[in-house]
C-alpha cells in the first residue's frame, strides 16, 4: 500500500513530480468511477486507493486546485472552465481533454489509477480510449455507482468542505464538533459553489444528458460493473471490492 502522496503530477500538470513516488503494482488496477454527482465517488476513490495503492485522478480536483491559484496564473481557458464549474455546468470537452493529455503520464502510473469525474461525455470516453490504447493500458473495469435521486440531493445540499485542508463533513451525516469549523485544522467550513441547490439541479441535468450515455458505452465494451452506493462509505467500498473480485474471476475463465 502507498504512503499518501500529494498527486502533484496530476494536480499541477504533467511536469511536476509526486512527493512520494508511486509503488509499482504487480497488477495495477485501472478503474473509472461513474455515477451522478453526490453519489460518493470521491469517497469511494479514496477508500479504494488506500486499498489498492492506485492513484486518485479527479478532474474536479484539478479545477479546484486551479481555482486557488492567483488569477494571473490562470489561463484564459481555465478561467472559462472555472466559470462553467461555478454554475454547475460541464467544462468543455476541449479544455478537459487538453488538461488530461497534459497529464497522460498519470494514466501510465505504475501504481494504477482511479479516474473520478472523467470521462463525463462519450467524446471524452473515446479520447481516453485512444490514450489508453496508445499506452497499452487496459482498463480493469468501470464501476457505476447507483443511488436514489432524493438521497443524492440531500447528501449534496448538506456537504461542507474545509476551506484549508479540504476535509469533507456533512451537516446531518457527519457534522463537525463545532458548527462551521473543521475538526482537523480549525479552518472555516464552506459549501462548494456547485453544491448550492440551483447548481445541483444543473449538475443533475448535465449528468442525465452527457454522462448517462457512458453507461451504454462501457456496457458495450463488457467492462461495466454496477454497485449500490447506499449505506456507509465502508459498505460501498466492500460492495465494490466484492464486485471487482467476481468480475475478475469471470474474466479469467
Ligand atoms: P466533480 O468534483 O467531479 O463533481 O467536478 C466538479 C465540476 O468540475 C463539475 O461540475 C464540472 O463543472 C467540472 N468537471 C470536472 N470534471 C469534468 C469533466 N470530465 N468534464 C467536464 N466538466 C468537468
Amino acid at each position: 500500500m502507498n504512503t499518501k502522496n500529494d498527486r502533484a503530477s496530476w494536480l499541477k500538470s504533467g511536469n511536476a513530480n509526486c512527493s512520494v513516488p508511486p509503488s509499482p503494482a504487480a497488477h495495477p488496477v485501472r478503474l473509472i468511477l461513474l455515477g451522478p454527482p453526490g453519489v460518493g465517488k470521491g469517497t469511494q476513490a479514496e477508500l479504494l486507493c488506500r486499498h489498492s495503492g492506485a492513484c486518485h485522478l479527479s478532474t474536479g480536483d484539478v479545477f479546484r486546485a486551479a481555482k486557488s491559484l492567483p488569477a494571473s496564473e490562470q489561463s484564459a481557458a481555465m478561467k472559462t472552465a472555472l466559470q462553467s464549474m461555478a454554475r454547475g455546468e460541464l467544462v468543455s470537452d476541449e479544455t478537459v481533454l487538453e488538461m488530461v493529455r497534459e497529464r497522460k503520464k498519470c494514466l501510465a502510473c505504475p501504481a494504477g489509477f482511479l479516474l473520478d469525474g472523467f470521462p463525463r461525455t462519450v467524446n471524452q470516453a473515446e479520447a481516453l480510449e485512444v490514450l489508453l490504447k496508445e499506452g497499452n493500458l487496459p482498463l480493469t473495469a468501470v464501476v457505476n455507482y447507483e443511488m436514489a435521486i432524493d438521497k443524492i440531493v440531500a447528501r449534496l445540499a448538506g456537504r461542507r468542505t474545509c476551506s484549508k485542508c479540504k476535509a469533507v463533513f456533512h451537516t446531518v451525516n457527519l457534522p463537525p464538533k463545532k458548527e462551521g469549523i473543521c475538526d482537523h485544522c480549525g479552518a472555516p467550513l464552506i459549501q462548494r459553489e456547485d453544491d448550492r441547490p440551483e447548481s445541483i439541479r444543473v449538475r443533475m441535468k448535465a449528468y442525465q444528458k452527457s454522462t448517462k450515455p457512458l453507461i451504454d458505452f462501457y456496457q458495450k465494451r463488457g467492462v461495466l460493473l454496477t454497485v449500490s452506493a447506499e449505506g456507509t462509505p465502508e459498505e460501498g467500498c466492500k460492495n465494490t471490492l466484492a464486485a471487482l473480485e467476481k468480475f475478475s474471476a469471470k474474466r479469467a475463465k
